[in-house]
């Protein structure tokens, strides 16, 4: 097993990643090592793995044998409490200046226990100025045995002088293929079964490999693509709105919870092996501050998973009435839905598509209303009005 392992279809970012750890022990004893370098920035689209190659990355930096997945090293990494690697995420929006300049102290400090520190930044498009050009002291003479790896969707999301001090590791979005043959090797998915759940999920790894074992999953998604052809009455809206909302939360839920019991059985395992020479208060004490600072993630990542529960919701209904359009341009492109031809055809013969183009619209507009923090029930319910009613929404949005 290697801590690699996990990443699909991105051969050419984990090869590049593998030289650049071997060239880091060289460098860690003073050799020549040019595969290495302080400052990564490592982009692809969402569920391509982008903060995935990130912690892998630096769990093979902090491991005595390169990251192979099963060593204390790489299993605290992994459980995001090694005292050598820092995962950054943004409180909010945006990154706070005053959060980041402790963020370059920190990152000044000499590693505990391993030739580095890795500090791991997401989102590296959510600095503002003030914040970026504070990194960028950083990124411009960093301290020698500190290693930036930061984490954006595209190259262009990130500032012209943060992104001229990294090396570029692009990942793309693997093909429909290359998922389905993974669900089928690495979790023993039946081939046909693993093909759909890849179109069905849109190539996204982690729901895919959700409609291909959660029958419940699957259930959810198919409620939500009756939606379209079930609003006969404008009441209707409100209770499907609801219905939206709380499933989008039995999901969430689904996802987090086994999350979070690994998690907090990854620390006390850290600390129970930990404990010898130590006092046995103080390991206690650490212990509590961690499992403290985790419930702190616990909390942000469910509201992380929450909306992308929605973003899931939104995409399955996109799909649906990008079906919808397909038959009604009379193209022969293969439907996402093909299960559900006979409704979306029906629907293709009362509809025009301009309708189906306002309905995609008031889509995307859901999203920026929930990006925008609109109470979720009223976002969908103002939806689900208007993909009843597409002449409800105004030309000019
Ligand atoms: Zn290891």
């Amino acid at each position: 097993m290697n801590v690699f392992d996990s990443l699909i279809g991105q051969e050419h970012a984990v090869e590049e990643m593998k030289h650049a750890t071997t060239d880091a022990a060289k460098v860690a004893i003073g050799e020549r090592g040019d595969a290495m370098t302080h400052a990564w920035l490592i982009t692809g689209p969402p569920g391509s793995g982008r903060s995935t190659l990130a912690i892998a990355f630096a769990a093979s930096l902090i491991c005595p044998s390169g990251g192979c997945g099963e060593c204390v090293d790489c299993r605290n990494v992994a459980a995001g409490v090694h005292p050598d690697v820092e995962h950054i995420v943004p409180e909010g929006i945006n990154y706070k200046v005053e959060a980041t300049r402790s963020l370059i102290e920190r990152a000044s400090l000499l590693p505990t226990r391993s030739p580095w520190h890795v500090i791991v930044v997401e989102d590296v498009d959510r600095f503002r100025i003030d914040a970026a050009s504070t990194l960028l002291k950083s990124l411009e003479e960093p301290p020698p045995a500190t290693v930036w790896l930061l984490c954006a969707p595209t190259v262009d999301d990130v500032f012209p002088t943060i992104r001229s001090r990294c090396r570029h590791v692009a990942l793309t979005s693997p093909t429909f293929a290359a998922i389905s043959q993974q669900l089928t090797a690495r979790f023993g998915i039946d081939p046909a079964m693993a093909a759909w759940a890849t179109r069905a999920a849109q190539g996204h790894i982690g729901r895919a490999r959700a409609l291909a074992t959660d029958e419940s999953v699957r259930l959810r998604r198919k409620q939500i693509l009756d939606i379209p052809t079930n609003l006969r009455v404008v009441s209707s809206c409100f209770d499907q709105a609801n219905k939206i909302v709380a499933s989008a939360n039995a999901d969430a839920d689904a996802i987090v919870t086994p999350l979070d019991q690994e998690d907090d059985q990854d620390i006390r395992t850290a600390f129970g092996e930990g404990a010898e020479g130590k006092g046995l208060k103080t390991v206690e004490r650490q212990m509590k501050s961690a499992l403290k600072d985790l419930d702190d993630r616990a909390k942000s990542r469910r509201r992380r998973v929450l909306s992308d529960q929605y973003d899931r919701v939104l995409l399955d209904l996109t799909g649906f009435y990008r079906d919808v359009l397909i038959i009604q341009s009379g193209s022969d492109l293969v439907l996402i839905n093909e299960e559900l031809r006979p409704k979306i055809e029906k629907l293709a013969q009362t509809s025009s598509s301009a309708e189906t183009l306002k309905r995609i619209d008031v889509i995307r507009e859901t999203r920026d209303n929930l990006l925008a923090n609109v109470n979720p029930v009223s976002a969908f319910e103002s939806m689900l009005v208007t993909f009843r009613n597409p002449q409800l929404l105004s030309s000019g949005s």
